[in-house]
């Protein structure tokens, strides 16, 4: 039996927060063209978990966008906000495992205790009243200094993190109900099939938090690489909320050659006209990891 996608599946994982500006164009290439050129399946998956910060819309727009740029997708778009019942079934498992345990404690309790939560709800016996979120135990207790987790990333090397130390016990549902962001992507991680993750290195402090948890649930965790990311003169991703504007699908083509120009590839002069799908081509047989900028600043390279 053949493998599909030579045992290589990667995806792109846009928020629906507004449409797809040139940072995201950027980190869906790099993702495409690491899966691609490794004969690998590429998904899209919709992370629309977070309905007060979401956009009427904007999750079709960015599907029709990626198209406009020639980024096909494999298989059916997969949308968190349809997945509620996966996650709830996660949170079960690591509550019943004890893994996991109610919380109600303040923002304000945390800066108390330093900007780390000391895990003082692990120990509470009384019972709460109101809302709880749910937080996930990153040690045994019993005054283990609970693991360092290490991976080596696929473009920033050697990586390791003691998540005691800096994160704590983590949320993975929220006090308001929301399904936090670190349980979502794991369960849809490991529901997709997912091996190879390129994607910002805003999100490298999030993967040891991650890797703990696919190890948890028993799985193998993917392999992550984190590109740097687009920034504005201030120094600031480029974002909805830094005022990054939406691509112009019209100009497929030039932002590309842009996207292109930041992941170290830029095309010859005689591809100047050329429509994104020729350059994704041309791109094909070039892209490298190793090839990749430490920063991506950039003053707006579009204008
Ligand atoms: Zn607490």
């Amino acid at each position: 039996m053949t493998e599909v996608g030579n045992g290589y599946t990667g995806r792109f994982a846009p928020s629906p927060t507004g449409p797809l500006h040139f940072g995201s164009l950027v980190t869906a290439v790099a993702s495409y063209l690491d899966a691609r050129q490794a004969g690998g399946r590429w998904l899209v998956r919709m992370e629309d978990l977070d309905p007060p910060r979401e956009q009427a819309g904007a999750a079709d727009t960015i599907l029709r966008s990626l198209e406009a740029h020639a980024l096909h997708w494999d298989g059916e778009v997969l949308y968190q906000s349809q997945r509620h019942d996966a996650y709830s079934r996660c949170l079960d498992r690591l509550l019943a495992r004890r893994l996991a345990y109610h919380c109600q404690c303040r923002r304000r309790d945390i800066i108390a205790m330093g900007g780390v939560y000391d895990g003082r709800c692990r120990r509470r016996t009384e019972a709460f009243d109101g809302a709880t979120a749910i937080r996930l135990k990153v040690d045994t207790g019993g005054g283990e200094p609970g693991p360092v987790i290490t991976f080596t990333d696929l473009i920033q090397g050697s990586c390791s993190q003691q998540l005691a130390a800096a994160v704590g016990d983590f949320i993975i549902r929220r006090k308001d109900g929301l399904f936090a962001y670190q349980l979502a992507v794991v369960v849809d991680d490991i529901e997709q099939g997912i091996t190879h993750i390129i994607r910002g290195s805003d999100l490298l402090d999030s993967t040891a938090r991650q890797i703990f948890l696919f190890r948890l649930l028993g799985q193998a965790e993917p392999l992550y690489g984190h590109i740097a990311v687009v920034v504005n003169k201030r120094g600031q991703k480029l974002s909805k909320q830094t005022g990054a504007a939406a691509l112009d699908d019209s100009r497929a083509g030039a932002n590309m050659g842009a996207a292109l120009r930041c992941l170290n590839l830029p095309p010859p002069a005689e591809l100047h006209d050329a429509g994104a799908a020729i350059l994704l081509q041309w791109a094909l047989q070039r892209w490298r990891r190793d090839g990749l900028p430490a920063v991506m600043a950039t003053d707006n390279p579009l204008s």
